[in-house]
């Protein structure tokens, strides 16, 4: 069989074993709706199965349990968060339309929610990052205004890995009177993600980027009375996101939120270590590559690299060829052929940004990984510049 090298962890990762036996059972034999508990067992041990899952979400983040949202993913947490505060702030506390402070390298699930405001009559800042991709608080302080309903940073940048500086942020918009949002699906299990620390209102996360399932995830609110609902139905979760339980995907993502906290410590050391070795031997075997965005505040599982010379599409072809999967831009806009809105937004050009990939390691990787990717990566790269 070809040998697969997973370096593309950033866009989803595979679910872990244990995750599925955990699910498994609520396929099945427990298959009950979670708000029959009242009045069946089998509800009940549905219901206890998304409050025990809710809790270890909870743990992981240093929250409150009844402050976890199940949501249908990083996605919709997004969505929710920037509409549903914008929309009740505006109506109920400022009688006219709000403003929102959010930044140029975000993840589509905030711009596009952005952009939809705006067509709305909301009032939007984009901030502008410069080639450290980390947002300078001053930008941020300088985007406030007296209707600014809230602040939207993410944790970590999906395609360059860096870490903003969410606390200090958040401080920020709480003295002009705004609320504070950090699209978290990119660091939630990967780096210590503590809403109290860090100060935030709201807090977006995704399973599939922790060894959870696909299609589930979870908004952290402060405040219930914060945000309109998104998804109006049914009572469930306190009548802020209708529509019954994803049971077997809230219990897998529970249990990847259990798994990712245990290994938390030992996982960001060894992603650190692997990650130094990818880096330093692509380096001394490619010359004229750069590494996107600041070198140490960014994610231990994160290397995003400019190989001057070569186009990243032809070069991602032929890793894919030889079994190293990894990525352009992100996930969502990997079939474009558009170059990354992130590295353009950092002060890339066109040709800086479509000489760039990004390698995600994970759970997954191992050491022979790292060895196969830098034994065969810099032969690609000779090769595609030989033929330039
Ligand atoms: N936000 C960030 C930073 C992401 O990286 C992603 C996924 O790539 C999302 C949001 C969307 O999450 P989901 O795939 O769960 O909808």
């Amino acid at each position: 069989m070809k040998r697969i090298v997973y370096l593309d962890n950033a866009a989803t990762t595979p679910v872990d074993p244990a995750v599925i036996e955990e699910m498994r059972p609520y396929f099945s034999e427990q298959f009950a709706n979670p708000m029959t508990y009242a009045h069946s067992s089998l509800g009940d041990t549905a219901h206890t199965a998304v409050e025990e899952a809710r809790n270890r979400v909870a743990s992981l983040i240093n929250a409150s349990p009844e402050q976890v949202i199940f949501t249908g993913g990083g996605t919709e947490s997004d969505n929710w968060i920037l509409k549903g505060v914008l929309e009740r702030a505006s109506r109920e506390r400022l009688h006219k339309p709000g403003h929102l402070v959010t930044a140029e390298f975000e993840h589509h699930a905030i711009l596009h929610s952005a952009l939809a405001l705006e067509r709305q009559g909301y009032e939007v800042t984009f901030v502008k990052v410069g080639r450290s991709g980390i947002v300078d608080p001053d930008d941020v302080r300088r985007a406030m205004r007296p209707t600014t309903v809230l602040v939207s940073i993410m944790h970590a940048n999906n395609e360059i890995g860096t870490i903003q500086p969410i606390a200090q942020i958040a401080r920020i918009a709480h003295e002009h009177g705004a609320l504070m949002h950090a699209d978290a699906v990119q660091t939630t299990a990967h780096i210590p993600v503590d809403v109290e620390a860090l100060g935030v209102d709201f807090l977006s996360i995704s399973a599939h980027k922790f060894n959870g399932p696909k299609g589930v995830g979870a908004a952290f609110v402060r405040d219930h009375d914060s945000l309109y609902p998104f998804v109006d139905g049914g009572g469930q979760e306190w009548g802020l996101r209708g529509s019954t339980h994803n049971v077997p995907g809230i219990v897998g993502m529970g249990k990847a939120a259990q798994l990712g906290r245990e290994r938390l410590t030992p996982e960001m050391k060894r992603l650190t270590a692997l990650r130094s070795v990818l880096f330093e031997k692509l380096a001394s075997r490619i010359d004229r590559l750069t590494i996107n965005g600041d070198v140490r505040q960014r994610l231990p599982q994160n290397l995003n690299v400019r190989i001057d010379g070569i186009d990243n599409e032809a070069l991602l072809l032929a890793m894919n060829e030889a079994g190293i999967i990894a990525a352009g831009g992100s996930a969502c806009t990997a079939q474009e052929t558009v170059p990354s809105h992130v590295l353009t937004s950092i002060g890339c050009d066109v040709k800086e940004a479509k000489a760039s990939i990004r390698l995600s390691l994970g759970l997954v990787t191992t050491n022979e990984d790292i060895d196969y990717a830098t034994d065969v990566i810099p032969g690609l790269v000779r090769f595609l510049r030989s033929m330039a």
